[in-house]
């Protein structure tokens, strides 16, 4: 089997080529014409999430995670939602992380609340507390890889081991540290789950989501995704198939840019908190530095000693990075989560998560890190 770097490039290229084409072209055909006798199994049709493009695509996701199969979903969002509503029904109960991705804290406490099926937060630090909140009707237990924006790194290990010995299924939200950092699946997670407009695809130009996983239950996600429509248009899958080959380049490169900022950062005098796992300051980064494989990602973020009003300054004075939400690209951008992310929780549950109304997110991209320090640095003065 060859290694990640050598399957991210050549795994689920069509063979034979398709009329000698290197890159699989674009289909951008809704439906396909039937070969001889063929049932309604045998149609392909792009909501059906089963195109050349869409085949291709599943294939390179399930080789780079280690998964049997994959699935390529119109958002991040229509990802986790279709793969939670695929596993759960009415009258069924849930184990999610504390400090959820803003859109999958709104999903699960309304959305699935809406529709009777119930949850209670963990704490991803804490083990020993889980057990006790299992129900008869638990179903499956829900983390994140690293939360957003404090990253922090729960005990993963534990996650897929309490649902292996309780018949739970195991889910987790693989964005922000990518399969070149983390591979759930070698852990004992049943189903990895990936905005992929983020670092997967990494260019900030498409929105996409994936779903990895046993062939069993992918096979029960892509019959939910068929009725609930939200399938990946072939035009996104060959784009997100085409930034998927540099995703080993770029979030290396990430890795060694944020830490050398954090780093920077850390030792500023007007900094008074920097939260990335790489540092050895940060709760996680022994943890982080036993499951994550070339580095801590492209992730971070920090407070300055002047507040809020120095923050607003800082992101209106420094010039490389875009002020903008979202993340994962080769651009470097800024946040300030209370305006953006996490603009939708009250000020009482932001404090309960430690984020302030100072904090400032950064994505960083792959520019020269000597400029973007150079750029923060002037920022701060
Ligand atoms: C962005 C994001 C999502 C949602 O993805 P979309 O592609 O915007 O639907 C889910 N989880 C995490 C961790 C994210 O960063």
């Amino acid at each position: 089997m060859a290694r990640f770097d050598t399957q991210i490039i050549h795994a689920g290229e069509p063979h034979p080529r398709i009329a000698g084409a290197v890159v699989t072209p674009i289909f951008q055909s809704s439906t396909f014409e039937h070969s001889g006798d063929t049932g309604y199994h045998d149609v392909r049709y792009i909501r059906l999430n089963n195109t050349p493009n869409h085949v291709a695509l599943h294939a390179k996701l399930a080789a780079i995670e280690g998964g049997e199969d994959a699935l390529v979903t119109a958002s991040g969002m229509a990802a986790i939602s279709t793969a939670i509503l695929a596993l759960a029904k009415t009258g069924d109960h849930l184990l999610v992380q504390s400090n959820l991705y803003g859109g999958t804290h709104s999903f699960v406490t309304q959305d699935l609340a809406a529709l009777g099926i119930t949850h209670d937060f963990i704490d991803a630090d804490r083990p020993e507390t889980w057990e006790a909140l299992i129900r008869p009707n638990t179903r499956l237990i829900y983390v994140e890889a690293a939360t957003n924006p404090l990253l922090q790194v729960g005990d993963h290990v534990a996650v897929a081991k309490l649902a292996r010995a309780r018949g739970l299924v195991s889910m987790i939200d693989n964005t922000f540290a990518s399969p070149v950092l983390f591979r759930p699946l070698e852990h004992g997670f049943d189903l990895s789950l990936h905005s992929a407009t983020k670092y997967l695809n990494g260019h900030t130009d498409i929105v996409a989501g994936a779903v990895i996983g046993s062939r069993a239950l992918i096979a029960k996600v892509k019959h939910k995704l068929d009725h609930f429509g939200g399938a990946l248009d072939p035009h996104a899958c060959f784009l997100l198939m085409r930034g998927m080959k540099t995703l080993s380049l770029r979030v290396l490169r990430q890795s060694e840019n944020a830490l050398a900022l954090a780093r920077f950062l850390e030792s500023h005098a007007a900094v008074s908190r920097v939260a990335y796992p790489g540092l050895e300051s940060h709760p996680a980064h022994v943890r982080a530095r036993s499951l994550f494989t070339g580095g801590f990602g492209g992730m971070f973020s920090f407070e300055l000693r002047g507040g809020v009003d120095a923050a607003v300054r800082f992101i209106s004075t420094a010039r490389i990075p875009v002020s903008a939400p979202s993340l994962g690209g080769v651009e470097t951008l800024m946040t300030r989560p209370v305006t953006t992310s996490h603009a939708g929780l009250s000020p009482s549950e932001r404090a309960a998560a430690g984020i302030s109304d100072a904090l400032i997110r950064v994505s960083v991209g792959i520019e020269d890190v000597r400029d973007l320090i150079e750029d923060f640095a002037q920022a701060l003065a």
